[in-house]
């Protein structure tokens, strides 16, 4: 079999052997597949990156942080957000800089 063919999304079934093609990040063919296999199946690393993937109250802030961090919340992007929110500028502020300390303690603890 040509390995290097293989994307990204090619697995190789860990029950029949099978090479396979999925996006989800399931360790068996679906003719294999039962529900067991959905995460507990996967190496302990994996299992643990996919849930802190999947996890919005990590990735919400990150994403936040990340736009904040590249420059996206300008002056004028903040008076519109505040509008559209109902929110003082300083709220929208206080909500970023909240999304900021979150992160910040999300990453000691990762
Ligand atoms: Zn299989």
């Amino acid at each position: 079999m040509a390995k290097g063919n293989m994307s990204v999304f090619d697995h190789k079934c860990r029950k029949c052997g099978c090479q396979f093609s999925s996006r989800d990040r399931i360790p068996v063919c679906s003719e294999c597949f039962t529900d067991s296999d959905l995460i507990p199946g996967l190496e302990e690393e994996e299992a643990l990156a996919a849930s802190k993937w999947e996890d919005n109250s990590i990735q919400f802030p990150r994403l936040i942080e990340e736009a904040q961090a590249a420059g996206a919340f300008t002056k004028e992007v903040i008076n519109d957000m505040a509008e559209s929110m109902d929110l003082q500028t300083h709220e929208v502020h206080e909500l970023l800089e909240r999304a900021r300390v979150k992160w910040e303690k999300i990453k000691e603890s990762l």
